[in-house]
């Protein structure tokens, strides 16, 4: 969905979208398994396009343990400003990165809803996600997965490092 500014110059419009899962590219590790529902409203406040409103949906990465697809639902609440690019010189738009995040760009006639999203979405997931919070990993021998069975290796080998240690002391 197109913000356009011109049309947002007359009247702000009903951000009440349901985007099924594959509408919105998330790149890659980063899966929408449900469809992803958006109420709102887009209005223009001088000539800067302000988005308010909520999202959910849900999202799958891969555990940082186990590699395994780890859902996580998302709900996000956002109240965003995007101004135009061309009025920011190079300096304001350094101060604005370190004063308020809560400030993006669009350029020439408005913006995409789904990039908006996209990103609110992305910036909403944790930097790390476990399966559960006794996730066993992968071992770091063989690669298998320990949540599934034991793979036989028996204990790391930062023990056999210690080894010639152990000696010396005896
Ligand atoms: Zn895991
Ligand atoms: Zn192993």
């Amino acid at each position: 969905m197109f913000l356009d500014i011109h049309d947002l110059a007359r009247q702000p419009i009903a951000l009440d979208q349901t985007l099924p899962p594959g509408r919105i590219d998330f790149g890659e590790d980063v899966w929408q398994v449900e469809r992803l529902e958006v109420h709102g409203w887009a209005e223009l406040v001088e000539e800067e396009i302000r988005l308010r409103g909520s999202l959910r949906t849900t999202i799958e990465v891969p555990c940082a343990r186990c590699l395994e697809r780890t859902r996580l639902p998302v709900e996000v609440e956002f109240d965003l400003f995007y101004r135009p690019i061309q009025t920011i010189s190079r300096n304001e738009e350094v101060e604005i990165k370190g004063e308020d995040l809560d400030i993006g760009f669009y350029h020439g006639d408005g913006l995409l809803l789904e990039e908006a999203l996209r990103e609110q979405i992305l910036l909403s997931l944790p930097m790390k996600s476990i399966c559960r919070t006794d996730c066993a990993g992968l071992c770091p021998q063989c690669g298998q997965n320990r949540n599934v069975g034991e793979c036989g290796c028996g204990p790391a080998r930062t023990d056999e490092r210690w080894t010639p240690l152990a000696r010396l002391k005896r």
